[in-house]
């Protein structure tokens, strides 16, 4: 069962593992959006009303607390490469990523669903160390989780953190996967728009471009990386996606979508709240026989 938070906003938004949120400290009572809200907003606005505007908060799964951890191993050898210019161990990367995992298995209710710990924790594993042997040495950062909070409508800022800005003015975000992403899904993808208009007003100019550093978790996993490019047109089409959510929140309305491809009691948190409590299936067989 999901469960209600405090209402502080910022563990709202925790979306990773002892994350600050000092502008959001600095600024008590902004009015914001994410990319992440805008998302979930778009896939299924009845999701967006349980966990944003009720404060429900669904159990993180085995493939968040993987991701997760294996971004704070990634965050720690991006902040000290800096000012070194040289990557940590393998083994510190490592290392780095199995003690985030222990402490969030010991400390938080997990959703495993039919996954195992152990094995998810060994994939973590390596797809750190590949992560250490063929992207990192490619990836000289500038800023490393940068966060922002920048005017977007009317009524609400953009937030979010910058996962890497590199030398060449690229922004990258780590992310890890089940499956390579098509070209399709990275220009559609409106965290990477939400991270060029930030880029845009935090800087006053255009990045270089968007790069998404990937580590695929198929059965022998690997690593991708993929590049892409935002414009302004794309960043209306976020606008206006946020004014949808503002207009939603306006007139209460958030209607369900059970066509959305996270509508099911494995991927919805609040199936049982929503489509579960409702739901009776007649299952007809053997239609051409009359009794
Ligand atoms: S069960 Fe389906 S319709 Fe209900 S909140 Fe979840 S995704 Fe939306």
């Amino acid at each position: 069962m999901p469960k209600k938070n405090s209402g502080n906003k910022k563990a709202e938004e925790k979306t990773d593992y002892k994350r600050e949120f000092k502008l959001l400290d600095e600024n008590p009572g902004t009015v914001y959006l994410s990319a992440s809200r805008i998302g979930m907003h778009v896939r299924c606005p009845k999701q967006y009303e349980f966990r944003y505007i009720e404060g429900l908060k669904m159990r993180p799964s085995g493939a968040m607390i993987l991701g997760g951890s294996w971004h704070a191993a990634l965050e720690v050898n991006y902040k000290q490469k800096i000012e070194s210019r040289s990557d940590i161990k393998s083994t510190d990367m490592t290392e780095i990523f199995a003690n985030s995992f222990d402490e969030r298995v010991k400390n938080e209710e997990i959703d495993w669903k039919d996954e195992k710990p152990g094995v998810v924790k060994d994939v973590g594993v390596e797809i750190t160390v590949l992560h250490h042997r063929q992207i990192a040495p490619t990836v000289q950062p500038v800023t490393v989780e940068q966060e922002f909070l920048v005017p977007f409508t009317d009524t609400n800022k953009l937030y979010g953190f910058l996962d890497v800005v590199d030398n060449k003015r690229f922004i990258v975000e780590n992310k890890t996967a089940g499956r390579t992403p098509s070209e399709d899904d990275l220009f559609k993808d409106v965290q990477l728009t939400a991270y060029s208009y930030a880029y845009r007003s935090l800087y006053g100019k255009d990045e270089a471009g968007i790069r998404k550093d990937i580590a695929v978790e198929t059965k022998v996993p690997k690593t991708v990386q993929m590049k892409t490019t935002r414009d302004g047109n794309s960043i209306e089409i976020l606008r206006q996606m946020a004014k949808g959510v503002e207009s939603n929140t306006k007139s209460g309305v958030f209607p369900p979508n059970p066509n959305s491809f996270l509508c099911s009691k494995k991927w919805c948190g609040f199936w049982d709240l929503c489509m579960g409590k409702k739901q009776k299936t007649t299952i007809f067989s053997d239609l051409g026989e009359k009794k």
